[in-house]
């Protein structure tokens, strides 16, 4: 995949099925960024947290870790990437990034 070529181009129908290179675009993806649109996140400490979107919460456990590009819910054990989390939020990020 050329650096300027849209994902759309890899996936498209009738082209042949390439390997998608998930480890570079989630490189590309910015997690506190995308989360953020999401979920209201707030700075304490080290990184940033905010209500689950998973489950129903009062007091945030919600957490994001942009050293590991991760997300993790304290209380209902969500976890994932920034991948995950758009397919989570129904995002066809594969046709739209
Ligand atoms: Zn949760």
């Amino acid at each position: 995949m050329k650096e300027s070529e849209p994902l759309a181009a890899v996936v498209a129908p009738g082209r042949p099925v390439r390997r998608i290179d998930y480890a570079a675009i989630k490189h590309d993806l910015d997690i506190v960024q995308y989360v953020s649109y999401y979920v209201s996140l707030h700075r304490a400490g080290r990184n940033p947290r905010g209500l689950c979107p998973f489950h129903s919460e009062k007091t945030p456990s919600f957490y994001v870790f942009p050293d590991k590009g991760n997300y993790h819910c304290f209380g209902c054990g969500a976890h994932g990437d920034v991948l995950d989390f758009l397919d989570a939020m129904g995002v066809d990020w594969r046709r739209r990034a």
